[in-house]
């Protein structure tokens, strides 16, 4: 914003009102999108699996970050991060990346607890590429059944013990020790020539880190298994991985059917358990699954570990397991 016009409100405002400007004015940088969202019909509103769970106007994409950017604190955790708002909206608008730059740590501790509580230290291997499992697939008991599968599969990977967490919840979260995390897991991956994980998320965030991550799905070989299943998309698997085809001709070269649902590829809905939403509003999020799941008729497979905890599936490792 033009600096005289910011001048001219300022002269014309009482104390109270100077003050509260004062908060405001520093974020003015990114205020055009604010003001894009205000004159948008709120094309993203029924996208937001947010908005759905809670059915508050005030946690809707466009509102929240308006109250977000004028200093309410509490809008600012409500997202998943799924980034369906941003896959409709025509101005191209990530409202998850914009409320992740006002976030200023507030649930690290929770965050950190949880951390600590679901990760192991694991024993040490050398190989070629080196497996990150990232911490939900403790949490969701995948990390043996996935060493397993890799080892049955003869994959040269490496373990490495130093680093549990990519750093992605303390970065979402606004909490500065996602910059410890960061660095370490730069320094790891160095040493290999790629990293293969099961988890979406950590591969787009170590791919933003500049790190070369690939989704496990690269390194696995179709086996004849046959059936009938449901095949749910990761958010971010599709919207910034943008593996869709490829889940697709994997399952289809394992002999399988695959029956669609109606919000699938890009335009997929959230399984509710990405990101930290899950850990900080269990019950909406519990909600969001539930709805997810209604949408999926037959036996659920996907490519997540927090996917297919949410929706009762299979991950494609559990479903490779059963013929190996
Ligand atoms: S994020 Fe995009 S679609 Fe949603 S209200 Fe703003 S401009 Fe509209
Ligand atoms: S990223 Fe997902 S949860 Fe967050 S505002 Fe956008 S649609 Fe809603």
């Amino acid at each position: 914003m033009n600096p005289k016009i910011i001048m001219r409100i300022l002269s014309q405002t009482d104390l109270k009102t100077k003050l509260r400007l004062t908060k405001v004015i520093p974020k003015l940088g990114s205020g055009d999108e604010i003001a894009k969202c205000m004159l948008c019909p709120n094309m993203c509103l029924y996208v937001c699996p947010v908005f759905d769970a809670e059915r508050k106007l005030t946690v809707s994409p466009s509102l929240k970050s308006r109250i977000a950017y004028f200093g309410g604190e509490e809008a600012i955790y409500h997202c998943l991060p799924c980034d369906a708002c941003k896959e409709n909206c025509s101005m191209g608008i990530s409202v998850n990346e914009n409320l992740r730059k006002l976030r200023s740590g507030k649930y690290a501790e929770k965050i950190d607890s949880w951390i600590n509580r679901i990760s192991r230290r694991v024993e040490e291997k050398d190989g070629r590429f080196l497996y990150f499992p990232g911490c939900r697939t403790f949490e969701f008991g995948l990390f043996e059944k996935t060493v397993e599968c890799l080892e049955k599969f003869g994959v040269d990977f490496a373990l490495s013990s130093e680093v549990v967490c990519c750093g992605m919840p303390y970065y979402e979260i606004g909490d500065r020790r996602y910059l410890e995390h960061f660095s370490k897991l730069k320094k790891v991956a160095s040493g290999y020539e790629k990293v293969l994980s099961n988890c979406p998320h950590c591969v787009a965030t170590m791919r933003e880190l500049g790190i070369n991550a690939e989704h496990l799905l690269s390194v696995l070989k179709p086996l004849q298994i046959g059936g009938v299943f449901s095949y749910h998309d990761p958010c971010l698997m599709a919207r910034k991985l943008g593996l869709v085809d490829e889940p697709r001709n994997f399952l289809t070269a394992c002999g399988l059917e695959i029956i669609e649902p109606v919000f699938n590829k890009k335009q997929t809905a959230c399984c509710g358990y990405g990101g930290i939403y899950r850990l900080l509003y269990p019950e909406n999020a519990e909600k969001i699954a539930e709805r997810r799941r209604k949408e999926l008729n037959f036996e659920v497979i996907t490519a997540c570990p927090a996917c297919r905890t949410a929706l009762k599936g299979k991950d494609l490792v559990e479903l490779l397991l059963e013929v190996i």
